[in-house]
């Protein structure tokens, strides 16, 4: 099993094979396949298991794909958003995105608390595609009216049961009201508590289910 045989663009088989990954781990395996078909997805994985690959890259492809349809015209919106509990994490994941996307032309960036607000909204006045953020700023910057969620076409929550440890539930469902009803939702956890059930319930629709 190669990364070019789960049907991902050259652009991106070929930012993986420079970054030295010959084969994917089996969440990229399952994953991949599942969120480049458009669908939404219920993941249980631990980190380290590869998971960040495992969404970044099929959104990646969607993204540069242009039989998927993207804004049609005006200003480019934000087309995805990668909701991360904590910074370093946060800022992980968008390095990944901008090294597994080196080849395509397509932008991210990082939105998280404990830093100036100021540069964030100067970027997001520029072109925005792939957004990492935290919750609490992100509210910030909703509340600002700096940020315009309506166009998301793909969501994540990333390790969503740090999320709600850390008491982003109520967060998580405002930013979640902002966003377009017809979208993809992926949804990543370690564990799996009543509360994080509710959650998928409530977000996904028939998601793909798979665990590693
Ligand atoms: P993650 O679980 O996403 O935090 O990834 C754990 C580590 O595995 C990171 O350091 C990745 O760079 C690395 N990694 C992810 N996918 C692969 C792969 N297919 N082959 C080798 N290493 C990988």
């Amino acid at each position: 099993m190669s990364f070019a045989s789960l049907g991902l663009s050259d652009e991106i088989v070929r930012a993986v094979t420079e970054r030295g990954y010959t084969v994917p781990t089996p969440i990229q395996m399952q994953a991949i396949p599942a969120v480049m078909s458009g669908g939404d997805l219920l993941a249980g994985a631990q980190t380290g298991t590869g998971k960040t690959a495992g969404f970044v890259l099929p959104i990646l492809h969607r993204l540069s794909d242009p039989n998927v349809k993207g804004p049609s015209s005006g200003r480019p919106p934000i087309r995805a958003l990668i909701l991360i509990p904590t910074r370093e994490l946060a800022a992980q994941v968008e390095e990944s995105v901008r090294d597994y996307g080196k080849h395509l032309k397509l932008n991210s960036m990082t939105m998280i608390g404990g830093v100036n607000i100021n540069p964030q909204i100067t970027k997001l006045r520029g072109r925005v595609d792939i957004l990492v953020a935290t919750p609490g700023r992100l509210l910030d910057h909703v509340q600002q009216k700096t940020v315009d969620l309506s166009h998301v076409e793909i969501l994540v929550l990333d390790e969503a049961d740090r999320m709600l440890d850390m008491g982003f539930i109520r967060d998580i469902k405002k930013i979640l009201a902002l966003l377009p009803k017809h979208r993809q939702n992926l949804l990543f956890s370690a564990t799996f508590s009543d509360e994080i059930k509710a959650l998928a319930d409530g977000l996904l629709n028939k998601p793909a289910m798979i665990e590693v």
